[in-house]
């Protein structure tokens, strides 16, 4: 095996050079002998790994500070501190370090499967909101009005991220192709992979000049007043989707959705059962004997007069039908129940009066609840054996 270069020389830098310097150095030397621009050139892709190798120790201030004290023989003896090996780095090693060199989000979306990655379109960020609604507003559906913080439009070079008559130029990392090829060591020997460049996102062509506003993203922080359809019979914890309308995509792309996360605010009146409603009714006392109509408040925030039969008894419950929320945007049938939780109403003080009255029914056995309840039982006892 040839002698190793010492790895400043590699990069053609000092031993003093900045972090930054080194940075430049190897981003020159990487563009240089890129395996795509040298396809089958062996020395190329030597020159391509041992600069990779070279920039692996010097960027990283711990490995750096290793190499220059003890050389390509760290202290920990055999492969040296961290592994300086000349084999410790294979190629997906390298590529994994141009997210840092190059920017961007490294190398996302490998094709795998060999083809031609197709031209990228950014997507700009979903945005979350949160909604608090009452059941009456569950209840019919509600457009909410939202002014949200986001990315917008670049105006000034109209989302293109180029100052104005400015063209583009071939991607330095791709060279136009829009596609970065991996070669992988694998069991099964050498693979390539392609990913998406992610100097040019796939589009094989870069901003000559970029716009002054954005920066050449094509997008600037911005405000807008967004209208969101919550559709009827919505529940908490749901979210709904609104596409489009999240942070805009960078150099026209797509924009964002914006996620409404719905909660709810609890009702003084009724109480949710999925789609169902409960209402507690607390029944005046003469009614619930005498029987009569009463009236029920719905959702809608009409009455609705309900029939009491005579002799209602406390724990009763009446189900009124369609009367409770919607389903979600037509999912099963129509609407729930409303369903009605009767107790009855003991006063709490009484007029000289009322007591009089109530005193005559004290000793009624037609008043003595608990006479009612054995009397039934042994009712029912007698029934079993006859
Ligand atoms: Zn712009
Ligand atoms: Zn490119």
């Amino acid at each position: 095996m040839a002698q190793k270069r010492d790895y400043y020389e590699v990069l053609g830098v000092a031993k003093t050079a900045s972090e930054d310097e080194i940075k430049k150095a190897y981003r020159k030397i990487a563009i240089k002998y890129h395996p795509d621009r040298n396809p089958g050139d062996k020395e190329a892709e030597e020159k391509f790994k041992e600069a990779a190798e070279a920039y692996d120790v010097l960027h990283d201030p711990q490995k750096r500070q290793q190499y220059d004290q003890f050389g390509f023989n760290g202290p920990m003896g055999g492969n040296g501190f961290g592994g300086f090996g000349g084999a410790s780095m294979n190629m997906d090693d390298i590529f994994s370090m141009f997210g840092d060199i190059f920017g961007g989000h490294g190398f996302g979306g490998f094709s795998g499967s060999g083809g031609r990655a197709r031209a990228q379109q950014q997507r700009g960020g979903d945005l979350r909101l949160k909604v608090r609604l009452t059941l009456e507003e569950i209840n019919k559906g509600v457009t909410k009005k939202f002014k949200v913080r986001k990315d917008i439009e670049c105006a000034h070079c109209h989302g293109s991220g180029a100052e104005a008559g400015s063209g583009k130029e071939t991607c330095p990392t791709c060279h136009g192709s829009g596609v970065i090829t991996h070669t992988t060591q694998s069991i099964f020997g050498m693979m390539q992979t392609q990913g998406v460049c992610p100097t040019c996102h796939g589009q094989g062509e870069v901003i000559k000049n970029k716009c002054h506003e954005c920066g050449g993203t094509g997008v600037v922080k911005g405000e807008e007043v967004v209208e969101i359809k919550i559709p009827a019979g919505v529940a908490e914890g749901m979210v709904v989707n609104v596409p489009g309308k999240g942070n805009a995509g960078p150099n026209n792309g797509i924009s964002g959705d914006i996620q409404v996360f719905i909660e709810e605010e609890p009702s003084e009146t009724f109480i949710r059962d999925g789609n169902d409603l409960i209402y507690n009714l607390l029944l005046d006392f003469p009614t619930a004997a005498l029987g009569g109509e009463i009236e029920i408040p719905t959702i809608e925030g009409t009455k609705l007069k309900v029939k009491i039969e005579n002799g209602t008894q406390p724990g009763k419950t009446l189900r009124l039908r369609g009367k409770g929320l919607p389903t979600v945007q037509g999912y099963g049938s129509g609407r729930g129940d409303l369903v009605v939780n009767i107790s009855v109403y003991v006063p709490k003080t009484l007029s000289r009066d009322e007591k009089q009255a109530l005193e005559n029914f004290r000793n009624s056995d037609n008043f003595k609840g608990d006479k009612q309840t054995r009397d039934s039982i042994f009712q029912r006892f007698k029934n079993y054996f006859s």
